[in-house]
């Protein structure tokens, strides 16, 4: 973001919090190596406001704006173009505005395949296991069921949001889906993969786990918690000692925003560019957190 004049195209992140978010370090160094005049901003904005924030972006001839916490689904009613992705999940993370109209777009699956994929994780024909069935395990789901994988086992606090998911999977995929709470697993239940999607083992709770069996890791090839501050949650720091390969979430967040960009700016990212922008995120980010971590 170095030189804003007369023709910065701005970009914006809306979401309630946002003073932690990297989006803005992602997009700014993205638009300086690809040599794009615009500008990302984060937008704190109250719930009560979700509707103004959206239409007034629109109308303040903004290009787009990424949507977080808590707004995914606050938005849907003011999208006049829902892209098949965003469809299925029933979720918005990105909102573009061109010819007068507003399309929603989620790239938080691509973010996460695209990073699997990235560090050798297969798919086809594994049981995958799922922490969680809020808005991020939607897209995590919806992802796997994509994949030829096997069997998904989803697994969450509240029995009945998951058991939602796998109505709303079944609608799309014929995949045999197990549905179980925190209290009901057994933890020797063999799972080839398992995605850690709840809040649980975020920065500050960083003690915090919603797995406490070291028993749930035997067994498993990956464990992947798509929280990336801290860089190593409780639930990787257990895989890992059950000698469970583990990766968190920095490059989802990472290859979500690479997508987006790519959406708003109708251009393709250079793979060299793409590497160079992963490398300086992940300094600025472990520095960063390492930091906020000692506090
Ligand atoms: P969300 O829609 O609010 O869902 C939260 C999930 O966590 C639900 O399954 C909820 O269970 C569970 N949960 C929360 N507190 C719990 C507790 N005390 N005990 C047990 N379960 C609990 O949030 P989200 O949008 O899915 O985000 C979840 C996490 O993913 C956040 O840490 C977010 O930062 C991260 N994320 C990362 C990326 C990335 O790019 N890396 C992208 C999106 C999200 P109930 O259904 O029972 O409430």
């Amino acid at each position: 973001m170095t030189n804003i004049n007369g023709k910065t195209r701005t970009v914006g992140l809306i979401g309630n919090p946002v003073e932690h978010t990297l989006s803005p370090f992602i997009h700014n160094l993205l638009a300086e190596k690809m040599g794009i005049n615009t500008a990302y901003l984060p937008f704190q904005v109250k719930t009560e406001n979700v509707k103004n924030a959206v239409l007034g972006a629109k109308a303040l001839g903004l290009l787009g704006n990424n949507v977080t916490i808590p707004y995914k689904t606050d938005v849907l009613p003011f999208v006049d173009i829902l892209d098949d992705e965003a469809q299925v999940v029933q979720a918005v993370n990105t909102l573009k505005y061109k010819n007068d109209q507003i399309y929603g777009f989620n790239t938080d699956g691509y973010g996460l395949r695209t990073s699997c994929l990235n560090n050798g994780i297969i798919f086809e024909g594994k049981t995958i296991c799922i922490l969680g069935a809020g808005g991020a395990a939607k897209s995590v789901a919806f992802m796997c069921a994509k994949e030829n994988i096997k069997n998904l086992i989803l697994i969450n606090r509240t029995l009945e949001t998951a058991q939602e998911l796998r109505s709303n999977i079944h609608k799309y995929f014929d995949l045999p889906i197990d549905v179980f709470t925190f209290d009901d697993i057994d933890s020797h239940t063999r799972k080839n993969i398992c995605f850690q999607t709840t809040s649980i083992g975020m920065h500050p709770l960083i003690d915090a786990c919603p797995i406490e069996d070291p028993a749930f890791f035997n067994g498993m090839e990956w464990a992947v918690d798509i929280i990336y501050n801290p860089s190593e949650t409780k639930f990787l720091k257990m895989a890992l000692s059950a000698g469970v390969k583990a990766l968190n979430g920095l490059e989802m967040l990472f290859y979500q925003a690479v997508k987006s960009f790519e959406i708003w700016h109708e251009v393709v990212i250079p793979n060299q560019i793409v590497g160079e922008v992963l490398l300086r995120l992940c300094d600025f980010a472990y520095n960063r957190t390492i930091k906020e971590m000692v506090k």
